[in-house]
């Protein structure tokens, strides 16, 4: 399938405007082809980099847009190694990804995010702050017997607050992945009909979605079983799918903690902040999702410190506050785990709570609008990539 569906309108300054997310100068770029032979996710009905980077020199920005390709990328580095004329051909796909989730998303402020760095920080720091004297405003006593943090912190104004963070965000995701999949959708000749329209059309959607989010988003397939061909180098502790995975699961099982623990005091099993043992389920959860965490995002920061594959040497500031955000989130929480279970409640831990629930809401509320988007932009785009997959298949037979 090609983007045939999609009106050719030439945007001048498609370039121009990518240069500013983070795109090296692909203007060297001749079309060879190199790159799209050596990239180990291309294939026949979804080429890339090459087509990619010849829509951005011809300014067809919708073409760009409505890309699944776009998605499919691991960031691997491996075409920028093989490409003869120096273009960085993985930048421009990390770059061409920013803008596309700066594009899908209506606000502006993901562009804002990714265009200024100055500003993006200055966002970054003021909406923490504002969280922070939101809930200190509304802090209680606190308690010097035990670390009673959510007396200093009422668990009603942090669930009524993630509510509503909850509420913006999927608001915003919503919009993003509608606009995403109008697009796509669109120039893949996808149709409601051709999804929806009888038993067979469901059955090709059901197990396009199941290959797009449980096989390749959530088991990582593709990502470990072909862009990695520099693993056998590494050691099993380095390798750049499972620093992904650990990433993924660890923020996954912590979101899973966060809300059981919601959970149960709705039903009037716990209340929020009851002291627990470190192997009660929803704190054994939490910590193990936390450590996950942490070592993911400690190993993606040092990989990008040290430039491990040539994609991670072009790091963005919006790329490193999303990193930050992630890291502090996930230490500050083994930092007041370490406080709840130390003989002598420390003070320290009720301020490294105020900063820690700050934190977190900002990291959900910014989720749509940072790299974290590609959390629910890439298993769009596989799935769109599945469902031609599995719809060539009777074919074959
Ligand atoms: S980016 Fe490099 S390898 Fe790819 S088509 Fe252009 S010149 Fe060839
Ligand atoms: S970075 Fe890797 S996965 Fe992405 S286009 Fe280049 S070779 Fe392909």
């Amino acid at each position: 399938m090609t983007a045939a569906g999609v009106p050719i309108q030439v945007d001048s300054g498609l370039f121009a405007d990518l240069q500013r997310f983070g795109a090296g100068d692909v203007s060297a770029c001749f079309s060879c082809g190199v790159c799209t032979a050596t990239c180990p996710l291309s294939e026949n009905d979804a080429t890339f980099p090459r087509r990619i980077i010849r829509y951005a020199q011809v300014g067809m920005r919708e073409q760009l847009l409505s890309s699944k390709e776009l998605w499919t990328c691991y960031s691997c580095g491996e075409c920028s190694d093989s490409c003869p004329m120096e273009a960085e051909p993985a930048d421009f796909m990390a770059a061409a990804r920013r803008y596309a989730i700066a594009s899908y998303d209506h606000t502006g402020l993901a562009r804002a995010m990714y265009t200024s760095p100055i500003l993006g920080t200055v966002i970054a720091v003021l909406l923490a702050a504002f969280f922070a004297l939101f809930m200190y405003a509304e802090h209680g006593p606190m308690s010097a017997g035990s670390l009673a943090l959510f007396e200093f912190i009422p668990n009603e104004l942090i669930h009524t607050t993630g509510l509503i963070v909850m509420a913006v965000v999927s608001l915003a995701g919503l919009a993003g992945i509608l606009t995403m999949a109008w697009r796509v959708s669109r120039a893949e000749g996808v149709t409601r009909r051709s999804l929806l329209g009888g038993r067979a059309a469901l059955a090709r959607a059901w197990r396009a979605a199941w290959s797009a989010v449980a096989t390749e988003s959530l088991g990582q397939s593709r990502f470990r079983a072909e862009c990695e061909t520099d693993a056998a180098a590494l050691p099993w502790f380095r390798r750049r799918w499972l620093i992904h995975a650990l990433t993924m699961w660890g923020f996954l099982g912590l979101l899973a903690a966060t809300v059981a623990d919601y959970g149960l005091e709705i039903i009037g099993w716990k209340a929020t902040g009851t002291p627990v043992p470190l192997w009660y389920p929803v704190r054994l959860l939490g910590t193990v999702a936390g450590m996950a965490l942490v070592y993911g995002v400690t190993m993606l920061i040092l990989d990008r410190m040290r430039g491990a594959t040539r994609a991670l040497r072009n790091s963005t500031a919006a790329d490193w506050t999303f990193l930050a955000l992630l890291w502090i989130t996930g230490v500050s929480g083994f930092a007041i785990e370490l406080g709840l279970y130390l003989p002598d409640p420390p003070v320290w831990g009720y301020w490294i709570f105020l900063f820690h629930v700050a934190v977190a809401m900002e990291l959900v509320l910014l989720a749509p609008f940072m790299k974290f988007a590609h959390a629910i932009y890439r298993p769009l785009a596989l799935f769109f990539l599945a469902l031609g997959r599995v719809a060539a298949e009777p074919a074959r037979q």
